[in-house]
């Protein structure tokens, strides 16, 4: 069987092996025509056919309504924060931001240079740990919408609801939760993604969009980050990024193949339920983030004694678990668990917790 070691990255992150079988098969010469996906041009009809069948498939995993575009875009979930405001938020507008981590806060800080933006909640009067329920929040009266991260990756602080306001457009960061269960894709104005964690390889951002926001981008939107140029040229007003579309497309399908979001939000479920019982039987080691704020997707804990994070660390690293070091901001230990994560990775995962903790603990 696969030698393939057990991937705790938080990003890039997993694929589906059997994904990467296929683009292997694949890879020389695709389906009979002699070249690979790399080596076709974005307009032949064979590649046309590759983008549209991983928009289908996407539309029908979210079951996506026909009033949204979907976008493949570059420049991944950074330059959204600058895209959203320049073409969503009016030069005299303003725009709620709720801060619950590294990216939402790089995301509001770089929309800053775009104009007014209030900072309607900040997880930060609970050091992170938990998000502001709603009746914490200021929101502006006239907010051109109001942007959240759903799942801060680093922080391993996700929303276990969808906030409620009213007309004014929802815009949501989903870069490491898309995909790991099901979403009412109605609700929200603008769903982005960054691709490198539940969708497939770096270089690509997805961008859901409720048709009536395209068109408002300010004057100076350059071309190139101009949603309804992209919109109107169906993601190809430039070469796109091919190969991570299609293998983007190969996990939509794997995806489709393995019951789709509902599937993943009873084994990610599991896979959660697992971690967090075992971190929380433990004194040894520990999670701080309040119950019902904890990320199904990016597990943060760290040992009693930081000094044994090294053994730890090379121990997991011996036994083929791999990048479960914590982000450099933050120390201590992550398990990120996406899709593509398995619960024997998990298992395997708090085995060698079980075993560390006896030995040091
Ligand atoms: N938002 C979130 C929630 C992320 O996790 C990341 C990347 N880890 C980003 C934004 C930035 O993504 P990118 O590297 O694609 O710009």
């Amino acid at each position: 069987m696969s030698k393939r070691a057990f991937n705790f990255c938080a990003g890039p992150a997993a694929l589906p092996e059997a994904v990467l079988q296929r683009a292997q098969a694949e890879l020389l010469d695709w389906q009979g025509k002699g070249l690979s996906v790399m080596e076709m041009s974005h307009r032949s009809d064979e590649y046309v056919a590759i983008a549209e069948k991983a928009e289908q498939d996407l539309r029908d995993l979210l079951a996506i309504p026909s009033n949204y575009k979907v976008l493949f875009l570059q420049g991944g979930a950074s330059q959204q924060f600058a895209e959203i405001p320049l073409n969503l938020l009016p030069e005299d507008g303003v725009a709620d931001y709720v801060e619950t981590g590294i990216w939402s806060k790089k995301s509001l800080e770089e929309a800053r240079r775009f104009g007014n933006i209030n900072v309607a909640a900040s997880a930060k009067a609970y050091d992170y740990f938990a998000i502001p329920g709603q009746n914490e929040w200021a929101l502006s009266k006239n907010a051109a919408y109001l942007h959240y991260a759903s799942n801060e990756t680093i922080g391993g602080l996700q929303f276990d609801w969808v906030p409620e306001v009213g007309d004014v457009p929802l815009v949501v960061d989903m870069s490491s939760d898309i995909l790991s269960r099901p979403l009412d894709v109605s609700r929200f104005g603008l769903i982005y993604a960054g691709a490198q964690k539940n969708i497939g390889p770096s270089g690509l951002v997805v961008v859901i969009v409720r048709e009536d926001l395209l068109g408002r981008a300010r004057s100076i939107c350059p071309t190139m980050l101009n949603y309804k140029i992209a919109a109107d040229n169906g993601s190809m007003y430039n070469t796109p990024a091919t190969f991570s579309w299609y293998l983007s497309g190969l996990v939509f399908e794997w995806l489709k193949k393995q019951g789709g979001v509902e599937a993943m939000e009873k084994l990610n479920k599991a896979k959660k339920d697992l971690l967090y019982g075992y971190i929380d039987k433990s004194d040894f080691y520990t999670n701080p983030i309040a119950t019902n704020a904890r990320s199904w997707m990016n597990v943060p804990f760290r040992l009693a004694d930081e000094r044994l994070d090294k053994a730890f660390l090379e121990g997991a690293d011996a036994r083929g678990l791999l990048n479960l070091k914590g982000h450099r901001s933050v120390g201590g230990m992550r398990a990120s668990i996406y899709n593509a994560v398995g619960l024997d990775a998990v298992e395997a995962l708090v085995a060698f917790m079980t075993e560390f903790e006896k030995e040091q603990g």
